[in-house]
């Protein structure tokens, strides 16, 4: 069985990037998949997405792209202040991705695999909307009563679903439990049935641990990795590139 690193959420941080495919490559990673948000918040957008573009046989939209192609409406200051700047980066003449808006527009927001489905966020809503753990609390007293959110979402599906956009890695299995790295061992066996597999960041953590994090993949058993890279010199680009916020450097250093 071909081992498959999936990596997301990048968000222009080229250091972390470049240590997570090495780190696939040394634990016999063959194929690689990105579930989107390429670029944002971080100082490296085309370096990451060339990067990408050239290891990456499937790469999913993330919602970091679509608002460069529409603008970022809805986005927080932060957020907003990272994607102005990231549409300036890619609009301008380089060699490294030439075509980088059309290149984005084009990528797709689903994608189904025989044993795996990609999305960004979940497959109702691809683009945007968010699994959280959360969403695996009973909140209601007569019991097995589940937001509809991860009904919906799970009627959509027929296999696991790999998605990012949360930051945050962990498992939501058909009987509504979140399961997470430290639960399993950092082995999730799926038994190939239906469910959610967050896979974390590799670029902008925000569960506390700042190494990056993606998974490999064998078809049946999810890997949860994570990889130590130069987090500093991240965070000093950042701080370098003039207009993104200081914050965005910041965060790295404490993954929230
Ligand atoms: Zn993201």
């Amino acid at each position: 069985m071909t081992t498959r690193a999936i990596i997301s959420d990048i968000h222009g941080n080229l250091g972390a990037l470049t240590a997570v495919l090495e780190d696939a490559r040394s634990h016999g990673a063959e194929v690689f998949w990105c579930l989107g948000d390429v670029v944002g918040y971080g100082a490296r957008p085309l370096e990451c997405l060339a990067l990408v573009r050239d290891t990456c046989s499937a790469i999913i939209k993330g919602n970091h792209e679509q608002a460069v192609i529409d603008g970022p409406a809805g986005f927080n200051p932060l957020a907003s202040a990272a994607i102005h700047w990231t549409q300036g980066q890619l609009c301008r003449e380089s060699t490294l991705v030439p075509d980088a808006m059309q290149f984005i527009a084009g990528l797709d927001t689903r994608l189904d695999f025989p044993d795996a489905t990609l999305v960004h966020g979940s497959p109702q809503h691809p683009l945007d909307e968010y699994l959280f753990r959360e969403d695996t609390f009973d909140y209601l007293p007569r019991g097995r009563d589940f937001s509809p959110k991860l009904t919906n979402c799970f009627a959509l599906i027929d296999r696991p679903c790999f998605v990012g956009h949360t930051h945050v890695p962990g498992v939501i299995d058909a009987q509504m439990s979140w399961t997470e790295p430290a639960d399993c061992d950092d082995r999730f066996d799926t038994e190939g049935k239906p469910c959610f597999v967050n896979i974390g960041s590799v670029g902008q953590p925000r569960d506390g641990d700042r190494r990056a994090s993606y998974v490999l993949w064998d078809g049946r058993n999810v890997f949860f990795r994570r990889v130590e890279y130069d987090v500093e010199a991240s965070a000093e680009q950042i701080f370098q590139a003039g207009e993104l916020p200081d914050m965005l450097g910041k965060r790295l250093l404490e993954a929230w």
